[in-house]
């Protein structure tokens, strides 16, 4: 067994709650994506930031590598083991530590999920806008400078944190930032952990922004002739006036998986979804609005609904697309990825993008937060057919080229994980890289967190 001393020295401080548990180890040694699965050496589940200390002290010593897990929905093989090493598992650090209504924050224990922390804020008026649609770790979501589909009103986490309780790779215990809506005090070391992708510290407790539940909400679906004319349309409903909270493309082939994973009746054509959150009574305005500019750009179809049954109707299974392609061949491996560029690139880089996918000889779909720029796409593909996985590794290759080259950025929201670490550089330059490598090495000088991870 590797690492024999470290897990004896752990196993003294958690005791039950450190295990080697075959079934526990697979579970941790694979994310939803293609990259090759790595099996953890063990998985701990600590309880308070004083045992993380412990912990990474442990670690540290027996430069034993170390991988921070919130709830594994990162997609480019971000929570892989690829070192080997001890898997700590923050799912036990789920508790609310603190609310304040007048402030509108709230502070929790980095393994909280984003539903857990609605559900708690759902009779208070507010909510946790940012982040997945999926039930994420707000510590992960920290982690991977992750955002979602509401970040076009929103913003992604980065704009939606205070502060970070975070434990450092020499074991001491940090806040980031106090409590409070501004500061101009020092390095802005809140920013410096959020993205970092468990490679600089752990973060074990967030202090996240609230927001106002909206008064008024509505939800239109929109079909198109074209991707083009979807695209085109949602330029120019992104440049209205309408307070948009969500504009999503989602190509025909994502609606095909859809409608057969969740039994919808969707058009099988691009569609674009919309949601429209105010506080204000105005959404016979809006729904003209949208109507009007829709139908410049031949719209088939638009369905509406404010009611919240007709709403979650309306949406189901909008939040499920990756789980819809994959039901389409369970043993397909996906290959989930994202890029984003300047609004006015987007019609390009897409029509480029898809012009790609219907050469693949494979499904291939996509779909997009085109509100921000942000788009995805979503494959299908076998590891044992080496030519067609060549054809998706160099289609993810140019998209990040054509990205660059439009002034964009490799990854919008996934981040860089294992998967992305060339483009990183691309993006960068080795001055760039030279300076993260510099704060990497100043805060983990032994190398144990989350190694092999973003450079
Ligand atoms: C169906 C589906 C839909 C998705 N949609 C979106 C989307 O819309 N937007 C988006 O941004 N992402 C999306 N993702 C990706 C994923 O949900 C996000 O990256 C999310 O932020 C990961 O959170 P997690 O808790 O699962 O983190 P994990 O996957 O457990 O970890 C992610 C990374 O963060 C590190 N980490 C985790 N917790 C901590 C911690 N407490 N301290 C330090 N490091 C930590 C890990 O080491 C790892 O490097 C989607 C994924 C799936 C499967």
């Amino acid at each position: 067994m590797r690492h024999t001393a470290t897990i004896q020295a752990l196993q003294k401080l958690l005791q039950d709650r450190l295990t080697t548990q075959p079934e526990i180890l697979t579970a941790h040694s694979k994310d939803l994506s293609w990259h090759p699965s790595h099996l953890p050496d063990a998985v701990c589940y600590p309880i308070s930031n004083q045992e993380i200390a412990a912990i990474v002290a442990i670690c540290n010593a027996n430069q034993t590598p170390l991988i921070p897990y919130g709830t594994g929905t990162s997609l480019e093989g971000h929570i892989l083991p690829v070192l080997g090493g001890i898997t700590l598992n923050l799912s036990k650090m789920n508790h609310i530590l603190g609310f304040n209504e007048i402030d509108r924050d709230c502070t929790v224990q980095a393994g909280v999920t984003k539903f857990q922390l609605n559900k708690f804020l759902q009779d208070k008026g507010l909510f946790f806008a940012a982040g997945p649609g999926i039930d994420a770790s707000i510590g992960g979501m920290m982690a991977t400078g992750a955002s979602g589909a509401n970040a076009v009103m929103y913003g992604t986490v980065k704009d939606n944190v205070r502060g970070l309780k975070v434990v450092t790779a020499d074991g001491k215990i940090i806040s980031t930032r106090k409590r409070v809506q501004k500061s101009s005090a020092g390095y802005d070391l809140t920013q410096l952990f959020v993205g970092s992708e468990g490679t600089l510290g752990i973060i074990t407790e967030v202090t996240v922004v609230l927001h106002p539940l909206p008064k008024f909400v509505a939800i239109a679906v929109v079909s198109f002739t074209s991707i083009e004319e979807a695209i085109e349309a949602a330029i120019q409903l992104n440049q209205s006036d309408l307070p948009l909270a969500m504009l999503e493309l989602m190509d025909e082939a994502i609606i095909n998986a859809i409608n057969q994973y969740a039994q919808t009746d969707y058009p099988v054509q691009p569609t674009l979804f919309l949601e429209l959150h105010s506080q204000k009574e105005n959404l016979q305005v809006f729904y003209e609005t949208i109507q009007r500019i829709v139908q410049q750009h031949q719209s088939t179809q638009m369905r509406w609904a404010t009611e919240t049954a007709a709403k979650e109707e309306l949406f189901k299974a909008r939040y499920d697309a990756i789980y819809a392609v994959k039901a389409l061949d369970p043993e397909a491996v996906v290959w989930a990825t994202d890029v984003t560029v300047p609004i006015s690139r987007l019609a390009e880089i897409i029509l480029k993008t898809k012009k790609a996918l219907v050469e693949l000889p494979l499904f291939g779909s996509l779909f997009g937060h085109v509100g921000d720029g942000n788009f995805h796409t979503i494959l299908l593909c076998n590891f044992e057919d080496a030519q067609a996985m060549k054809r998706v590794k160099d289609l993810n290759h140019q998209m990040v080229l054509w990205a660059l080259e439009m002034e964009g950025t490799c990854t919008g929201e996934h981040g860089i994980g294992y998967g992305k670490k060339e483009y990183l550089q691309m993006e960068f330059g080795e001055s760039g890289i030279e300076i993260m490598n510099k704060i990497k090495k100043a805060l983990d000088p032994n190398g144990i967190m989350n190694p092999k991870k973003i450079f």
